[in-house]
């Protein structure tokens, strides 16, 4: 399988390349040549498959022969060591708990096959590959577990000082080893900014292999679909395929279940849920796109104004704006309205969503209301006691830390405090 740039004026590579650039050089986002069909019988089949087989006969097209078909298996199996069930919360609506794994959230099945893949390519080559992320919160925590300890790759995560939430810093911090956590005296635009300037900068990108671990990576992006299939796996109704509500922000999530369904996943429609940051929904909506600058919500993980991965979904329908809109809707939920599903939904059903699976209930909800005769799955993408903060005060009640988070919570922080500017930065990268 080769990947081409969207914007065209970057040579072809193949899977091993694209993980390893990120992005191609003329900055466009990698793209798969040619699109991979599942057989009918595969998929009518799915029912008698483990999710290890699933996964990897989604993913083999996509890295070809760039990795070994066994270490292929042992990657994909190491992905998806966790539970991904498919909860039933009444007649209509089931939620797929997409936050079993390590960091509690979604971005973990992403970062977990990107780090061994990337692992397993540093293996061939001599030199060290540094990844470099500049995180609001979850990526950076998923990010960090994902690669600890994976040989010739080390992890620098730059995060905004006091603006990511305590359990997420800890996330970044106590790890140590090949993790290094950089705490920016500035905003997350800050860091963002700077981990651009230093992919810009050929007398650093000379002397270090730089990477991303953003949602624009293949290796990210491509795994996602892994659940789609699981889902369906677990969905009652096969005569009847689901509806799939996502909570959006960069849109790699839904691009990737967008893809699993163009290339043989049955499903009836797509949702992309969002919070005030709805340049999508009110795209579907008017046909203008119009990027603005991010606001803050409560449901901060879909706080982007640009989202980098759309243009994927537009690619795969061939930037044609009304068959999109057969496949494609999409909803505005405001931090009001997410408040009150939180507390709407547990009172009635006992299940607690957090505030992404919550902005995606009441849009799947108000779809369905729309649509009487289907059902639909939402993606839980992270489990509530990440939000603490915001859920406990709603319903009132304390939510159960995990065990896996309560030992992070007890161990020492480990960052380096730099300034908001590219000088500092640069410095440190090139002590690593
Ligand atoms: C990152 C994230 C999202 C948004 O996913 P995208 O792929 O960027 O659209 C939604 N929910 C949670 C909890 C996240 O961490």
């Amino acid at each position: 399988m080769k990947y081409y740039s969207l914007n065209q004026k970057s040579p072809k590579v193949h899977f091993k390349e694209a993980t390893i650039k990120g992005q191609a050089p003329d900055k466009g986002l990698y793209f798969p040549e040619t699109l991979p069909r599942l057989e009918k019988s595969w998929v009518d089949d799915i029912g008698n498959k483990n999710n290890e087989t699933i996964a990897f006969d989604v993913i083999q097209p996509y890295v070809g022969s760039d990795i070994p078909e066994d270490q292929l298996r042992r990657i994909v199996g190491e992905t998806i060591n966790f539970p991904i069930p498919l909860v039933k919360i009444n007649d209509n609506i089931f939620s797929l708990e997409l936050f079993h794994g390590p960091t509690l959230a979604f971005k973990d099945i992403g970062a977990r096959f990107m780090s061994r893949c990337l692992g397993y390519f540093a293996k061939e080559r001599s030199e060290k590959i540094t990844v470099l992320v500049a995180t609001s919160g979850d990526t950076g925590g998923a990010v960090a577990n994902g690669f600890y300890e994976v040989d010739g790759v080390d992890v620098v995560i730059l995060y905004p000082s006091g603006k990511v939430s305590s359990v997420q810093e800890k996330q970044l911090t106590t790890l140590g080893k090949n993790i290094h956590a950089l705490e920016v005296k500035g905003s997350f635009d800050d860091c963002q900014r700077m981990v651009k300037q230093a992919f810009a900068d050929e007398t650093l990108t000379q002397k270090r292999l730089l990477t991303s671990a953003n949602s624009i990576n293949v290796a990210r992006w491509l795994p996602q679909q892994f659940y789609y299939f699981f889902a369906y796996k677990q969905w009652g109704e096969k005569e009847n395929p689901p509806v799939f509500c996502v909570p959006s922000g960069n849109f790699g999530n839904i691009c990737a279940g967008m893809l699993a369904h163009i290339t043989g996943l049955p499903a009836a429609h797509f949702i992309a849920a969002c919070n005030t940051n709805d340049v999508v929904p009110r795209y579907l909506h008017s046909g203008e796109y119009q990027v603005k600058p991010a606001v803050p919500t409560i449901s901060n993980a879909m706080d982007v104004g640009d989202p980098s991965n759309f243009v994927r979904v537009l690619q795969l329908f061939g930037h044609h704006y009304v068959s999109l809109q057969e496949k494609l809707s999409g909803y505005t939920i405001t931090d009001t309205e997410t408040k009150a599903t939180i507390k709407r939904v547990k009172q009635d059903t006992g299940y607690l969503p957090d505030p992404h699976g919550a902005v995606a209930y009441l849009s799947l909800e108000r779809y369905l209301e729309q649509h009487p005769h289907q059902k639909g799955i939402f993606l839980e993408t992270a489990h509530p006691v990440k939000f603490y903060d915001v859920v406990e005060p709603v319903t009132g009640e304390k939510i159960a830390i995990p065990p896996s988070i309560e030992s992070i919570l007890q161990r020492p922080k480990h960052s380096t405090v730099i300034e908001a500017d590219y000088p500092s930065l640069k410095k440190n990268l090139l002590q690593y």
